[in-house]
């Protein structure tokens, strides 16, 4: 029988996170300002973000130390657990093992915690009175909400309108943790005002709940705006997952070949992955590989082109360079709303155009399959977004079984799909689509990509 978890003691909790700018060769471009397009200074972030995450996000040090009272709040679910799936192994009948980092046993069921409480800490010894931001399917806000009030804050969620109705259960958590949700667009921004005005029926989208989420924070003393993914200070925090998994498979006695997550900004992914990429980017593990998953819906990395373009829809955030299917592509809407960026993590970004990561695609019903594999074998049920890993495992370890080879697969169990059974239900009856992309869409989004100075 082999051993199913391994499972570190409070005292594992990471004390410093992992800086893989530090490691590569060629970091991502700067920043550039998003009404100029000159490059970025730490003063133009400063309204927006606390100073110690500005701090962060250029930071060169290979280790950042971990504030004592973050480690603590993290071991209130930290270090997570790190799961053989030996029956889904055995499900597929592959010579390949598969090991899943299990980040569904935080209290909002993500990863996503782990830069959220990071942030209200340097927010609250900043002595701010809370934190605005946006959130779609809920899952950012629960997370936000939740490490907010551990630490006295204020949360001020704006949520996409049409999940506001349609998804009320994380709204609901939301609440429970002390929130302030509203849904987006709303009256107390000029930016939801303008567009209500025009369209008094909207369903909003994540652009607009970004703008007000923004707009709120830069007008309310002692309010700045909090960020889930993309930038280089949300992956830092996440890399607490590779530098754990380390130990674990070091206990396991085993060394991933391959390391596998689903991005949609890329922080879970990369927060797993980048601690081990450590070894690639200097020379010990050369033959290390790993996949970044996204959604054909949103294909940034695998169709849209590197370039310059604006974080968010309102053109409010800084321009990155990234992967894009530009700033004004609306993705269909797939049931990992998660995966719905038009954009990634400049870093991921850059390693992906250097040849050192690679990037995959799939369509939902694939990735709801292989998710159901999963689930009868493991027990779990993922989330859709981390379904998107799951089929790539899925495929791998198929792979490894034409073959014979038997690989060390990992991978990210970014986490559970409880608020999302409904998108399980649409699988069972034959009623998701797989939406074919429209490449004139993504063509009119590109040729609004700035054009930024060289
Ligand atoms: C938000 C979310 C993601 C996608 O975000 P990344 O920043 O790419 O990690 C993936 N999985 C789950 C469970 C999420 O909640």
């Amino acid at each position: 029988m082999p051993q199913y978890k391994y499972v570190l003691e409070e005292k594992d909790v990471p004390t410093q996170w992992y800086n893989v700018l530090a490691d590569m060769k060629t970091p991502p471009p700067p920043y550039r300002h998003p009404a100029t397009l000159e490059l970025l200074g730490p003063d133009d972030l400063a309204p927006v973000f606390p100073m110690a995450l500005i701090e962060q996000e250029v930071s060169q040090e290979r280790w950042i130390d971990i504030p004592d009272e973050v480690q603590d709040v993290l071991k209130m679910w930290r270090p997570t657990p790190l799961y053989r799936a030996a029956r889904w192994e055995k499900a597929l009948d592959t010579p390949a093992k598969i090991y899943y980092k299990w980040e569904g046993v935080s209290p909002p069921g993500s990863h996503k915690p782990n830069t959220a409480v990071a942030q209200c800490y340097y927010a609250k010894e900043e002595g701010l009175e809370g934190f605005a931001t946006e959130t779609g399917a809920g899952q950012w806000g629960s997370a936000l909400c939740f490490a907010t009030q551990l630490f006295g804050l204020k949360c001020k969620v704006f949520m996409v309108t049409i999940s506001y109705h349609q998804k009320p259960y994380r709204r609901i958590a939301m609440e429970t943790w002390g929130g302030n949700v509203v849904p987006s667009p709303s009256s107390e921004t000029k930016a939801g005002r303008d567009i209500l005005e025009k369209d008094p029926e909207t369903t909003g989208s994540l652009g607009i709940a970004i703008s007000e989420a923004i707009e709120y924070a830069v007008t309310h003393d002692g309010w700045k705006y909090s960020l889930g993914s993309v930038v280089n200070f949300v992956l830092l925090h996440q890399t607490v997952e590779g530098l754990e998994a380390r130990k674990q498979m070091e206990m396991a006695g085993d060394y991933p070949d391959i390391i596998i997550g689903c991005a949609g900004g890329g922080s879970n992914a990369a927060g797993l992955i980048y601690p081990f990429l450590k070894d690639k980017l200097d020379g010990t593990k050369p033959d290390l590989r790993a996949i970044f998953v996204e959604s054909t819906a949103c294909p940034s990395m695998t169709k849209g082109i590197y370039a310059y373009d604006w974080g968010d829809t309102a053109k409010t955030g800084p321009v990155c360079m990234m992967h894009t299917v530009g700033h004004s592509f609306i993705p269909a809407p797939v049931h990992a709303g998660g995966l719905r960026y038009h954009g990634m993590a400049p870093s991921i970004c850059a390693l992906l155009d250097q040849g050192i990561v690679e990037a995959r695609a799939y369509h939902q019903n694939a990735v709801f399959e292989a998710a159901e594999s999963f689930a009868r074998a493991e027990g779990f049920i993922v989330a859709p977004e981390t379904a998107h890993a799951v089929r790539a495992v899925y495929d791998e370890a198929l792979a490894c079984k034409e073959s014979g080879e038997p690989k060390v697969i990992l991978f990210n169990n970014s986490g559970h799909g409880h608020f999302d059974l409904a998108a399980y239900d649409a699988y069972h009856r034959k009623e998701l689509p797989d939406y074919e992309l429209d490449q004139v869409a993504i063509d009119r989004a590109l040729a609004e990509l700035p054009k930024v100075p060289a």
